[in-house]
C-alpha cells in the first residue's frame, strides 16, 4: 500500500481539484433523508462524479451506482459494489455478457434493443427496464440537453412503445426508465410524472419499478424537497412499484474547486489572465454547456468583449494598472478581467469577473462547483497537464489522490 500524501491547502501545485469531503457528506445526507422518509432507492450517476476514491462515503449513504456504459458499470461494481445499473442507447454484443455479470439493471433504449437482449437479461437473472420519451420538454435553452427535444433519439415514445411491445414482451419487462431533467426542481418532476402517467400510466401498474432518471437538483438550497417525496410516494403508492433515482450533479454539487493560478496578464481593449487551468482542457461544460463558473471572491461581469457599461471601468482599470491612484469619490473600483486558459483555442476563455484587487501573475483563483462534469471529461488537447485530484478532509488536511504527468498525455496516443 502506498502512503497517503497530505499536504496544506497553501503548498498545493496548480492546477488541481479539490473535492472537499464536508460538503460531499452533506449532499449524501440530504439524499440520504429522501431515501430514509420514502423508501426511494438512490443511484449515483458516474457520469457526472466518478471520483471513486469517495465511493466509500457515498456507499455509506446511496444505494449504489448508475452507469452509461461497460467501464462506469464495472468501475461501481469494484468501487463501490452496491446495486449496479446501467443505459445505453445501444448496447454491444460483445459487452453484454460483462455487463450481465457487472449490473442489476439493464435499461434498454429502444423495443429493438429490449428484445435483442431480454433472454440474456432473464437467463442471467437481472432486470430488464425500457427508458421511454413521455414528450415533456422542461427545460428551455438547452437543447442537447433534453431528451425530449424533436427528433431526440433517447427513449421510446408512447406510440413505437405501443406499436413494437407485444403482450409477451410486457410480461418480460421489469421496469420503466424516464430521465428528461437537468439541474431542475421538483415542479417539473410533478409535471413530467403527469404526462408519464398520461402516456404510460396503462402500463405502469404492471412493472416492479420505474426510474425517475438524474438531473432532479435536490441538494440546492432552494429545491423543493417535500415536492419530490410527494410525487416518489404517488408513484409507488398508485402503482406498487419500486422508485428510483439517479442523480449525477446534486451528489457532489459544490463539493469541490479548480484551483488554479494566474501565470501572465496582457491588454487587448480589456485585462486578460492568462490561468494554468483551461475551459477547453479542464472544464469543458463551460464552453459546451455553456456557462460561467463562480469564482471566490470576485464576481461575473457582463461578457461579450468590453461592453459599453464597463468600458469605464476597464479604462479606469487599465489606469490602475498603470500606476493610477484610484479616485476618491469611487467607494469600491472594480478590476475587471477576462479569465482565460493557455491553449492555442481562442475562445479558450472561462469568462469576464470582477474583483477588488488587481490581478497579479501568481495569484491563486478559485472556481467553485468543479467537482461534476469536470474530472470525468478534462482532456490533454495542447499537451495540457491534467489538474491533480486532491481530496479535503473534514478536518480540513488535503490528501493528494492522483497526480498526472506527461505520461498521461502520451499514453492516450
Ligand atoms: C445524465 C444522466 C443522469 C444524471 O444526471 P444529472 O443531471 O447529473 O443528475 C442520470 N441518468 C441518466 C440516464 C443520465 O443520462
Amino acid at each position: 500500500m502506498s502512503e497517503i500524501k497530505y499536504m496544506k491547502f497553501d503548498e498545493l501545485k496548480t492546477p488541481c481539484f479539490v473535492v472537499q469531503e464536508r460538503k460531499l457528506r452533506e449532499n449524501l445526507e440530504i439524499l440520504k433523508e429522501i431515501c430514509d422518509d420514502t423508501g426511494c432507492r438512490i443511484l449515483l450517476a458516474q457520469k457526472a462524479f466518478s471520483m471513486y476514491r469517495m465511493y466509500p462515503l457515498i456507499g455509506e449513504y446511496l444505494n449504489g451506482t448508475t452507469a452509461s456504459g461497460l467501464y462506469e458499470a464495472r468501475l461501481g461494481y469494484e468501487e463501490m459494489g452496491k446495486e449496479n445499473h446501467i443505459f445505453s442507447p445501444a448496447y454491444k454484443e460483445d459487452e453484454m455478457p460483462e455487463i450481465l455479470q457487472l449490473c442489476d439493471h439493464i435499461v434498454f433504449n429502444s423495443p429493438a434493443q429490449f428484445k435483442k437482449y431480454k433472454d440474456l437479461v432473464k437467463k442471467a437473472g437481472k432486470s430488464a427496464g425500457l427508458r421511454v420519451n413521455p414528450e415533456c420538454s422542461t427545460q428551455e435553452g438547452h437543447a442537447i440537453y433534453d431528451p425530449c427535444a424533436p427528433f431526440s433519439r433517447l427513449g421510446t415514445t408512447a406510440e413505437k412503445f405501443r406499436e413494437e411491445m407485444s403482450e409477451e414482451d410486457l410480461r418480460d419487462l421489469d421496469g420503466i426508465h424516464f430521465h428528461t431533467l437537468c439541474e431542475q426542481n421538483s415542479d417539473d418532476l410533478e409535471v413530467t410524472i403527469r404526462a408519464v402517467e398520461e402516456k404510460f400510466g396503462e402500463y405502469l401498474g404492471r412493472m416492479k419499478w420505474v426510474n425517475f432518471g438524474g438531473g432532479h437538483h435536490i441538494t440546492r438550497p432552494d429545491y423543493d424537497r417535500e415536492r419530490l417525496k410527494k410525487c416518489i410516494r404517488h408513484i409507488q403508492e398508485t402503482y406498487g412499484v419500486e422508485v428510483y433515482l439517479e442523480p449525477g450533479e446534486a451528489v457532489a454539487l459544490n463539493a469541490g474547486i479548480l484551483l488554479t493560478e494566474v501565470q501572465e496578464i496582457v491588454e487587448n481593449g480589456m485585462e486578460i489572465a492568462i490561468l494554468d487551468a483551461s475551459a477547453a482542457c479542464h472544464m469543458p461544460d463551460v464552453l459546451e454547456m455553456p456557462y460561467r463558473p463562480p469564482l471566490k471572491g470576485a464576481e461575473e461581469a457582463p461578457s461579450e468583449g468590453v461592453p459599453a457599461g464597463n468600458a469605464a471601468e476597464s479604462a479606469d482599470n487599465a489606469q490602475r494598472q498603470a500606476g493610477g491612484e484610484p479616485g476618491e469619490e469611487k467607494k469600491r473600483r472594480r478590476y475587471i478581467y477576462r479569465l482565460a486558459g493557455p491553449t492555442c483555442l481562442a475562445g479558450d476563455v472561462i469568462g469576464d469577473y470582477a474583483f477588488e484587487h488587481p490581478l497579479s501573475p501568481g495569484d491563486r483563483l478559485e472556481f467553485e462547483d468543479m467537482a461534476i462534469y469536470t474530472m470525468v471529461k478534462t482532456n490533454t488537447f495542447n499537451g495540457m497537464k491534467l489538474p491533480d485530484i486532491v481530496l479535503e478532509r473534514e478536518d480540513g488536511k488535503c490528501e493528494m489522490v492522483k497526480t498526472f504527468g506527461y505520461q498521461d498525455f502520451k499514453s492516450r496516443l
